[in-house]
């Protein structure tokens, strides 16, 4: 059988495309793409014109038979997304899931992501960190969810868009605290990319003084919460009982 290429496109800056993303996009037989005139105009810069299937999140399970039947065929296919990485944030989960679970290769082409961009260049630590994607457009959802990570201690990451990012950092100062260090990547790899960073009430009051602060794409990054005093002494309690059982022990 054939095999599905999931391949990362760029995020803003072309050149960021692989090389090897180019050969198999090149190679391939149809690109199942999240919107076919956007991913078409990729394809037509490289110089390439392909059958190309439309997948979004509403379409993704009648276009599961179609990609399975092409695979079955022995035709190599490629995913893409309009930017960056598909499925991280964007469609291709149920497909890559279905196409894997009919025991056809899958196999990744590496490349841009907003979320690792914007955390190898933020200096907030990486050693341990949470993806939250999107939280809900409305302000009382993204606040509970907000609440709900409010003493997680690995790095936060966000994607939100232009036009709530004011409300987002707004509800960030609410929910966890103005001093809790953040840091906004906008705009990255284009030609207007800022990093704004300081504390949650700094930030905000950055985005508020700059004319742009408020247009593009953005990545959010909170750092985590501090382990908590609780949690420490339960772990110090953990330790000294283990200790006690250990000299009871024959
Ligand atoms: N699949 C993509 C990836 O790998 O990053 C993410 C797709 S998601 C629908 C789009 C969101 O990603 C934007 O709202 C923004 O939060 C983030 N994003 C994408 N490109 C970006 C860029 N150049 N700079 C900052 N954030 C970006």
């Amino acid at each position: 059988g054939g095999t599905l290429y999931v391949v990362a496109t760029p995020i803003g800056n072309l050149q960021d495309l692989s090389e090897r993303a180019v050969n198999v996009l090149s190679s391939v037989s149809l690109v199942a793409a999240e919107d076919t005139r956007h991913s078409g105009r990729l394809l037509q810069h490289l110089g390439l014109s392909k059958p190309m299937l439309a997948l979004h999140d509403h379409n993704e399970r009648d276009r599961v038979a179609r990609i399975l039947a092409e695979l079955e065929a022995g035709r190599d296919i490629a995913l893409v997304s309009d930017a960056g990485t598909p499925l991280i944030s964007d469609p291709g989960y149920l497909v890559v899931r279905e196409v894997r679970g009919a025991g056809y290769r899958v196999s990744p082409v590496p490349g841009a992501c907003a979320m690792i961009a914007a955390l190898s260049a933020a200096g907030l630590p990486t050693d341990r960190f949470l993806f939250a994607g999107f939280l809900p457009a409305k302000r009382s959802g993204r606040r509970a969810a907000l609440s709900d990570l409010r003493a997680q201690t690995a790095t936060l990451v966000f994607y939100e868009s232009p036009h709530r990012i004011l409300d987002f950092v707004q509800d960030l100062v609410e929910e966890f605290s103005s001093g809790r260090e953040c840091v906004l990547g906008r705009e990255l790899t284009k030609t207007f990319e800022t990093f704004y960073s300081g504390s949650a009430g700094e930030v905000l009051g950055q985005l508020q003084d700059d004319a742009h602060g408020t247009r593009g794409e953005f990545v959010v990054m909170v750092r985590g919460a501090p382990p908590s005093d609780e949690a420490a002494a339960t772990a110090l309690d953990a330790d000294r009982l283990l200790a006690l059982l250990i000299a009871e022990l024959p």
